[in-house]
């Protein structure tokens, strides 16, 4: 995210040249601390390009870069201030307090592993055709167990598709559908 770029000329009060989009052009030397008390306040994260126009003097770009430093340094977010560009940016890289806040509050969910995603029904009555398909030979026994967490019991009792009746012909044989509500969605035990 790059959120519109503040403008800010150095040197006390003057005013400012480049038209700016989002937010006004700051000047002076207040601007620096207005900057970072809105980027705390609305908790900006991702790269913020600070604009700084007619900033050529080397000793002024080291004031505002201390100035800069200084300002952020009570932020409770990590952040990273990269050094000026020769077009007179400075880039700020920062994470997001409520995010580095989820980060030390919170472990990855154990049931998708942090991935944020787990195989669908759908997919795992897929899978379980393809298991069928490699057992079918095998299997001995009258009819057959299918062991399955409840989301997939409840898509294979479904009157609305065939997958149970396509699985008993898979097998040749009846096949008793049991919901076990310990069991990992993606996870099926077929015997
Ligand atoms: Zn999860």
């Amino acid at each position: 995210m790059v959120p519109p770029a503040p403008v800010l000329t150095s040197g006390g009060p003057q005013p400012c040249r480049r038209p700016c989009f989002g937010w006004p052009p700051l000047c002076g030397p207040g601007a620096i601390k207005e900057i970072v008390r809105q980027i705390r306040l609305r908790d900006l994260g991702g790269i913020i390009v600070v604009d700084f126009i007619d900033m050529d003097e080397r000793k002024n770009r080291q004031k505002v870069m201390q100035a800069l430093e200084e300002a952020m340094r009570a932020d409770r977010a990590p952040y990273k201030i990269l050094q000026f560009n020769d077009f007179g940016l400075v880039a700020i890289t920062r994470k997001r307090v409520k995010q580095s806040l989820e980060r030390t509050l919170c472990t990855p969910c154990p049931y998708c592993e942090g991935a944020g995603y787990v195989k669908s029904p759908q997919t795992v009555v897929g899978e379980i055709l393809q298991e069928a398909q490699k057992i079918a030979r095998a299997v001995e026994s009258k009819d057959v167990m299918l062991r399955v967490s409840p989301e997939v019991a409840r898509l294979l009792k479904s009157n609305q598709n065939t997958y149970l009746q396509e699985l008993e012909e898979i097998l040749g044989r009846t096949v008793i559908v049991k919901s076990d509500n310990q069991l990992h969605q993606e996870k099926f035990d077929l015997a």
